[in-house]
């Protein structure tokens, strides 16, 4: 079977670069009827936390990413690493080597006034016929993976094509550091081969750890698998997609008001396509997804598509779940949603009303504000718009909406309509004031769809308030 992983390092939220490789990931699983393993590489305890791991599977949960297999952890997996290490070493493939800071430095130095690229010279590593010194007194060796000087190394990226380094390109890199924790090239290795990876997909970051992975794995007599470098996003701007480009972690799209579903739609078009088809949700995505046809160049972010299938989605959402999401929104802006809510405001009307015309989850709670709580118009609004002409006909027209038979948008517009044509105004002149007054601004969708959303106790009781 298929097994694929997301192999993050826990040092930052889940960004939008990992969350496409994650996306991609299990797909690829999904679309095999594989496995997808999430694996967190810790290794690196300065800069990795409790919060970034919980960050990254919140991320991946909000995506509904879901992975079958895992989390697995390289810090709890450190005796195992340690184990392979020295079956290495008894079988000869890898080496202690004891070369001190101060000889390490001289090196370097000397390979650098020669203009040479630094790498290890290869003085602990055994050869035939070779005597090596006696390990000095009192220096604790690390450990160095034995790298064949001769022929090649090379695979078929799935995405790159054929990559081919010559061995003697690569110098005995170390698996152990001296206090004997394993090194990160090592751990993955060890882990992709006990987790039996069929396919590595990861940025091309990575690309040039995957020779000295290769023949690591080759050493230890493990299948090789399968490897697609993905291309690095760049942002609206054409520079490597960063912190400057706004949102960092894909939970600051969420803050920002869009649903998981565009932003899955979005991140799988970024570097694969099918045709021209843009618009797809994942059951399709995982059903088409292949690795032939992610493109090897950069790709661009566009903000723009991702607005554009986030207003798509807003509109094909269920109105009860986006109920629920612009109710979290509001609460979190501290507004008391069940309380603002009595007596009982059926909110499903006023989501179907805004959704067609907001862009984002934001800017429907902002919406729906106003018919929760009664805004008050600004004295500037009050005065250009409360003249006392309109207020005689918003006292005409209340006598109009209490007796209403029908509160339905065809009655409610008949109100408004009379109302003006008997105060001698223009309907615009009786619906601007009438926005004014039940929303706290003069524009929205057309005022009878309004009035009926909002229901005759709440439009009653806000003229009330205003014309008291
Ligand atoms: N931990 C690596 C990263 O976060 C990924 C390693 C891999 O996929 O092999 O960049």
């Amino acid at each position: 079977t298929i097994r694929t992983r997301f192999a993050p390092s826990p040092t930052g939220f889940l960004h939008i670069g990992g969350a496409r490789t994650a996306l991609f990931s299990w797909a690829y699983a999904r679309r095999h009827g594989g496995r997808f393993i999430l694996r967190i590489e810790d290794t690196d305890v300065a800069r990795s936390t409790p919060e970034a791991v919980q960050a990254i599977i919140d991320g991946m949960q909000w995506l509904g990413l879901n992975h079958d297999e895992g989390p697995y952890y390289q810090m709890q997996r450190m005796p195992r690493y340690r184990e392979v290490i020295a079956q290495m070493l008894a079988a000869g493939t890898a080496y202690h080597c004891y070369m001190s800071r101060e000889e390490l430095d001289q090196l370097r130095a000397e390979q650098e006034a020669r203009k040479e690229k630094p790498r290890y010279d290869g003085r602990w590593r055994p050869e035939p016929g070779k005597t090596l010194p006696e390990p000095p007194a009192g220096v604790k060796p690390v450990v160095r993976f034995r790298n064949s000087q001769t022929g090649v190394v090379a695979w078929d990226d799935q995405v790159k094509g054929r990559v081919e380094i010559a061995n003697g390109e690569l110098d005995d890199f170390i698996i152990a550091r001296d206090d004997g924790t394993p090194t990160y090239n090592f751990c993955v290795v060890v882990d992709d081969w006990d987790m039996d990876i069929t396919h590595v997909i990861r940025g091309d970051d990575h690309v040039n750890n995957t020779p000295r992975q290769i023949n690591v794995l080759q050493a230890l007599g493990a299948t090789v698998p399968q490897y697609a470098h993905l291309s690095m996003i760049l942002g609206d701007d054409g520079q490597k997609l960063s912190k400057r480009h706004g949102a960092v972690s894909v939970m600051q799209y969420d803050e920002a008001g869009y649903l998981p579903e565009a932003v899955l739609n979005y991140l799988a078009r970024l570097g694969w396509s099918h045709g021209d088809d843009e618009i797809f949700g994942m059951e399709q995505f995982c059903n088409w997804f292949d690795l032939d046809h992610i493109t090897a160049s950069a790709a661009q972010f566009n903000t723009e598509k991702l607005n554009w299938l986030n207003a798509h989605y807003l509109k094909a959402a269920d109105d009860a779940r986006l109920l629920a999401e612009v109710a979290r929104r509001l609460r979190a802006q501290g507004v008391d949603v069940d309380a603002a809510s009595v007596p009982d405001l059926d909110l499903k009307p006023v989501i179907a009303l805004y959704k067609e015309r907001v862009g984002n989850l934001n800017e429907l709670a902002d919406a729906v504000h106003p018919f929760l709580l009664a805004p008050r118009p600004s004295a500037e609004l009050a005065a250009q718009h409360l003249t006392e002409p309109a207020r005689a006909a918003l006292g005409a027209l209340r006598g109009k909406l209490a007796a209403l038979d029908d509160w339905q948008a065809a009655a409610l517009n008949q109100a408004i309509k009379d109302t003006a044509k008997e105060q001698g105004l223009k309907m615009p002149q009786v619906a601007i004031p009438l926005r004014v007054v039940l929303l706290g601004q003069p524009q929205s969708p057309s005022i009878d769809a309004v009035l009926a959303a909002m229901g005759r106790a709440r439009v009653l009781a806000r003229l009330d308030r205003q014309l008291a």
